[in-house]
């Protein structure tokens, strides 16, 4: 035995020692003081204990565990502070995250800057058990496509802890140094005053990015071909002993000047000893099914929608530029500085849509213009004064020049952006990406409704397989318990016998209660009188939900486009349809404001041929000639016309309340909390019309 591998022994006894001494100070003090009594529960302590096999398994035992498993934290003081899950320590203590832990003190991980520019070197905060080259995991390819920085494979290690490394900051004041990308809590003696940012008290909000790969499949593995004629899965495979790892690549931090002013940065991590890109991983191992769907479904479905709808061709095409500013001008070039000015950005572009398309000559679109029209738009779009167009929106001058700043200065990336939403190859790629993901998650949405054995799943799908020569992509479920909670196997059994339907299930996942009651409240309100519903509304005799139900029935038959039989859950809709007639129809004045904007909402969308947004709506109300006065009234006052007031107008709110909150997806039908896309543009990788339109047909009963 080396003496490194005596001293590792040695630290580990000795680790496990405190353990189990702390473990059983802790339950004599909570049973000394505790108003209940706790008793010792064997897996607490497996859970300290550095000698139970990671990801934590308890041999032999029923007792399921978080996957992930647990690593020692040790203090760089010196001292081991707990035995946690790896995965809860990654999400706080990754370079840039600070947390209140034990004793309530601010804790960070013990990180430094590295030699590498711009990256921070992960080497001091780990002692790492494992790590792989990037290129074992994905295969060889020209860039990886889980990151917005399309690292090649061959300069990437994934690096799995055994154990963390944290301490108190030196002071409770931050600094961010602008050269090696870092945050500190002291103003380092040799740096220039304008290469460091002086924080003050307040702690950065840090979002650490992440993505998955499928390591192995393990133990029993069982797996059958589907039915010819079923497109959407070709096979289904079980496994007892799957692998799979979670990466963390990058932290987004948002930092709040002294001077009030928020700006964010990316930390990256580098590892110095190998010299390698870091990816610091965990490992989850589960019971997981995998789906296997074949390309040629995925293929077909996005060149049918992307050929024959124009008005989904169009929304995707605006998903993909959300995306495309995200990972082009906010990642790589660090043009966006801040994150909160990505959707700024991306509504300004979006509105120059509007204008381009409905006041100009009313064919032309944004991807197709050069900067220059851009910049021109943008002129009129933003007046120099008054509250009018995008001013009601708070947009004012100095913004407009800062955004046609930005545009002049980044005008190459910019019109490749632009160009990649409208040219065949990309689009289609993107769509792919979209349609995947959707199918994802409504495979987890069916799973938690058809209450398989747990409250959440763990998902996957390999983001990368355009880059691979494969005839099908795969999409993972597993459970977020270790080991799984014995149902995977009943259900692939289930799956296997034709017992259970997963068909009807999906498509039912893409009809969301709040999509549909949205466009059935547009519908009613700009095809019927306005002032005619209201008496309905507010008529009867206390019957209250006779008439609401009539008005329900009346806008299901009103709407073109939406039969009975596309309510999934009638109630359901019914209900949400309720709460939103109830807040447009507080009063006869709204009632008619609101018909008045539902049918400037209608002939919006076939002008722009697109999902009106909020903005398209403010900007299109400008234009209309309101025959009614008292609507002419109404829209005056929400617009602050000759009102003095420099605050925004409530007009936005209010023209929000109508318009469609979930467009693609929403948290009631395909967003999930646990996404690789969040804090950027999950709901920009999701479409539940393109997997509506995508999926095999499946009578409803
Ligand atoms: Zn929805």
């Amino acid at each position: 035995m080396s003496d490194s591998d005596k001293r590792s022994n040695q630290r580990k006894l000795q680790t496990r020692i405190e353990s189990i001494v702390r473990f059983y100070d802790d339950l004599a003090e909570r049973t000394r003081y505790g108003p209940v009594q706790p008793y010792c529960h064997i897996p607490d302590l497996f859970e300290i204990d550095p000698e139970a096999e990671r990801p934590l398994t308890v041999p032999g035992t029923f007792i399921s565990e978080q996957v992930g498993g647990n690593i020692p934290v040790t203090s760089n003081g010196g001292g081991l502070l707990d035995s946690e899950p790896l995965d809860l320590m990654l999400s706080y203590y990754l370079p840039g995250g600070y947390k209140r832990r034990w004793d309530f003190e601010m804790w960070t991980g013990d990180f430094d800057a590295s030699q590498r520019d711009g990256y921070v070197d992960i080497t001091p905060g780990f002692e790492f058990r494992d790590d792989y080259p990037l290129e074992d995991i994905i295969g060889s390819m020209d860039s990886e496509g889980y990151t917005p920085f399309g690292y090649t494979p061959d300069e990437v290690g994934l690096y799995i802890p055994e154990e963390i490394f944290v301490k108190e900051p030196e002071s409770p004041r931050y600094f961010f140094d602008t050269v090696n990308n870092h945050v500190l809590n002291y103003k380092p003696d040799d740096a220039l005053d304008e290469d460091v940012i002086d924080l003050g008290m307040s702690d950065p909000t840090s979002n650490f990015l992440w993505f998955k790969h499928l390591h192995r499949l393990g133990g029993d593995i069982e797996g059958f071909d589907t039915e010819v004629g079923d497109d959407l899965f070709s096979r289904i495979v079980f496994s007892d002993e799957s692998v799979f790892l979670k990466c963390y690549y990058a932290t987004v931090l948002t930092l709040y000047r002294q001077d009030q002013r928020t700006f964010s940065e990316v930390v990256r991590y580098f590892n110095d000893k190998d010299n390698r890109v870091g990816f610091v991983t965990s490992e989850e191992k589960s019971q997981v099914l995998l789906f296997d769907t074949p390309r040629d479904w995925v293929e077909d479905s996005v060149r049918t929608v992307l050929e024959s709808n124009e008005s989904l061709q169009r929304d995707l095409g605006f998903a993909q530029l959300y995306r495309e500013l995200w990972d082009d001008l906010f990642f790589k070039d660090r043009a966006i500085q801040n994150v909160y000015s990505v959707g700024p950005v991306f509504k300004a572009l979006q509105a120059v849509d509007y204008w381009l398309r409905t006041v100009d000559d009313g064919s032309a679109t944004v991807f197709k213009s050069s900067v220059k029209e851009i910049c021109g738009v943008l002129d009129k779009v933003i007046p120099d004064s008054g509250p009018s167009r995008l001013r009601l929106l708070g947009y004012d001058t100095e913004e407009r020049e800062d955004l046609k700043t930005l545009f002049r200065e980044h005008t190459e990336e910019l019109r490749e952006i632009l160009e990649h939403c409208v040219a065949l190859t990309t689009q289609q790629e993107f769509a792919e990406q979209v349609l995947v993901h959707s199918l994802q998650n409504a495979v987890a949405g069916w799973a938690v409704k058809a209450g398989l054995g747990g409250s959440d799943f763990e998902t996957w799908y390999d983001a990368n397989y355009q880059s691979k020569d494969v005839e099908a992509v795969q999409i993972a479920l597993y459970d977020s318990i270790q080991g799984g909670a014995g149902t995977s196997k009943e259900v692939f059994k289930r799956l296997k016998d034709g017992e259970l339907d997963i068909h009807h299930p999906l498509s039912r996942q893409c009809s969301c209660h709040i999509s549909l009651a949205e466009d059935l409240v547009l519908s009613l309100l700009a095809e019927r009188d306005a002032s005619v519903l209201y008496d309905i509304y507010t008529g009867g005799d206390g019957d209250d939900d006779a008439i609401r139900r009539d008005l329900f029935d009346l806008a299901v038959d009103t709407a073109t486009g939406i039969c009975r039989s596309d309510l999934a859950d009638e109630e359901e809709t019914l209900s949400i349809f309720n709460r939103r007639i109830a807040s447009l129809y507080e009063t006869k004045e709204l009632a008619r404001f609101y018909g008045a904007v539902a049918q400037a909402y209608q002939r919006i969308a076939d002008d722009l041929t697109r999902t009106p947004t909020a903005m398209d709506v403010v900007l299109g109300l400008e234009e209309e000639t309101f025959v009614d006065s008292r609507v002419r009234n109404t829209y005056e006052r929400f617009a602050n016309r000759g009102s003095q007031r420099r605050d925004l107008s409530e007009l936005a709110d209010r023209v929000e309340e109508i318009t469609k909150q979930c467009i693609r997806a929403c948290p009631d039908c395909l967003e999930r909390q646990d996404s690789m896309y969040a804090y950027r543009y999950q709901t920009q990788m999701l479409d539940k019309r393109l997997l509506q339109t995508a999926l095999p047909e499946v009578t409803n009963t």
